[in-house]
């Protein structure tokens, strides 16, 4: 194998890999991907098998280098989430408040694979698979693959490592010492579960991302295009209900039968699907810095990992791709000055992200089903087409308006919550509330 070595090299073709390989091959490099998988075939599950929820920001950075269009076709829009009770009763809490205000369900493989034609059919990328990143020397910036069963270094003058939430790279920066680097794991993981389609048809409201909050845990449904859903439980590893205690299949079963009654028929066999499908693991990953001199770059899951509950990992490395794709368009191939950039524009707006998408664990399995949260929600809503521009709600910011950062959607939306703890107190529905305070508060504290 090999590599021109004044060229890039991508060292993960995952979602961020092969975004990172068009915006490089449109700025006028010829990128190497080099990953560990065998080729992508369409529709089988490359990797996590799972679906993901695309939201505004994951869009626009698809649609400025050119490539929504190849992916728009497989994205299954949601306008809210559906809430289903231990009763069976389901209620939608849409996510906005305009048409366009919905997200999108996409299977990752499906994803992957336009991502990587996009790449190598439209912008001449090339890749090697089976190809996995064994080592990297941090003195020299040799690094070394293993390829076709054979051991390869490589001695490439800029690295772009992308090689997601346990990163090879990042780990051998982080035992040279370059970097601080922590992994937290969440102490919760994730099995997935297939509802069937129920003659031909979806067995639940296609347009909604289900949700069975249970308090310490839940479980979740996102649509498919072969009228499937992929549901994910979302549990501890241990304690009482855990992973742990419900090792046996049979306990497994009764339990899920009892907490998601209405969910447990839609699974054909969920005695085989506990049994074979894996079970996943879910934590943050925080390093920092992101680089190495101007020869190593950490972007997407390898920098920045974050659990799943914002939805926005992918979106986030996504984003990560545009605002390079900008730096180089100012500072050109001045590696060393676009990295640290990078990490000035990034690192606090991935840290914001990490934090929100930990509270909103909370939030999806337990506080959805308070009747609070419902009253806060109206209430947003109300405050935002009162003072439109001003009062977003945290959720729209982060998922509908991707021109506001993730740090800015943080800390406003800490003002908002004051601002909504204030009105709500002692009130029990929204036609109470004081909204000459409102207005007052809202232009006082949101500039
Ligand atoms: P990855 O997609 O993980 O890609 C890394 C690539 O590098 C892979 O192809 C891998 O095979 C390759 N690789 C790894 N090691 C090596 C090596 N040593 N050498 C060569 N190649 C290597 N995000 C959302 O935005 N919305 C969601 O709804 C959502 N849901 C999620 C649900 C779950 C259960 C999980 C776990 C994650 C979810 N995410 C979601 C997060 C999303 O999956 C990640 O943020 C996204 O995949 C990051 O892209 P990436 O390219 O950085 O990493």
């Amino acid at each position: 194998m090999r590599i021109d070595s004044r060229q890039p090299l991508v060292i993960g073709g995952g979602l961020a890999g092969s975004l990172l390989a068009i915006v490089l091959a449109r700025r006028g490099f010829k990128p190497t991907v080099l990953e560990r998988s065998p080729a992508f075939v369409a529709g089988t599950g490359h990797g996590r098998s799972i679906n993901l929820a695309m939201a505004e920001r994951g869009r626009r950075a698809l649609r400025l280098v050119g490539v929504l269009e190849r992916v728009e076709p497989l994205l299954i829009p949601m306008r809210g989430r559906m809430i289903h009770d231990p009763s069976g009763a389901q209620q939608l809490l849409s996510y906005g408040q305009r048409p366009e205000e919905q997200i999108y369900s996409v299977s990752r493989s499906l994803l992957n694979h336009a991502l990587y034609q996009a790449a190598r059919d439209d912008f001449g990328v090339r890749y090697e698979f089976q190809t996995r990143c064994t080592a990297v020397d941090t003195d020299s910036g040799a690094v070394t693959v293993m390829h076709a069963g054979r051991s390869v270094a490589l001695q490439p003058e800029v690295i772009f490592a992308v090689d997601g939430a346990r990163s090879a790279v990042r780990r051998a920066l982080a035992r040279a010492g370059h970097i601080r680097s922590r992994e937290e794991l969440l102490g919760h993981g994730y099995k997935e579960l297939t509802i069937a389609a129920r003659d031909g048809e979806f067995a639940l409201e296609p347009g909604a991302l289900h949700i069975w909050p249970r308090g310490g845990y839940m479980l979740i449904a996102l649509p498919n295009l072969d009228r499937t859903f992929t549901a994910t439980l979302f549990l501890k590893h241990e304690g009482e209900p855990s992973f742990a205690t419900l090792a046996d299949a049979q306990q497994f079963c009764n339990f899920f039968a009892a907490s998601f009654p209405d969910a447990a028929p839609l699974i054909r066999d969920l005695h085989a699907e506990f049994t074979n499908n894996p079970t996943g693991e879910l934590g943050t990953v925080r390093a920092r810095p992101w680089s190495l001199g101007r020869r190593v770059l950490l972007m997407g899951d390898a920098a920045h990992a974050i659990v799943p509950f914002h939805g926005q990992g992918m979106n986030a490395a996504f984003e990560d791709c545009v605002v390079l794709d900008e730096l180089i368009e100012k500072l050109g191939d001045d590696w060393g000055v676009v990295f640290e950039r990078f990490e000035d524009r990034r690192i606090h707006n991935a840290g914001a992200i990490a934090d929100m998408a930990l509270e909103n664990y909370l939030e999806m399995r337990d506080t959805v089903r308070d009747p609070q949260f419902a009253l806060r929600k109206a209430l947003s809503f109300e405050l935002e087409q009162r003072h439109p521009g001003r009062f977003i709600p945290r959720y729209s910011m982060v998922m509908f308006h991707p021109e506001i950062s993730y740090s800015e959607a943080q800390r406003r939306g800490a003002l908002q919550s004051d601002i909504l703890d204030r009105l709500l107190a002692g009130v029990e529905g929204v036609e109470a509330v004081d909204f000459q305070l409102a207005d007052r508060l809202v232009r006082a504290k949101l500039g």
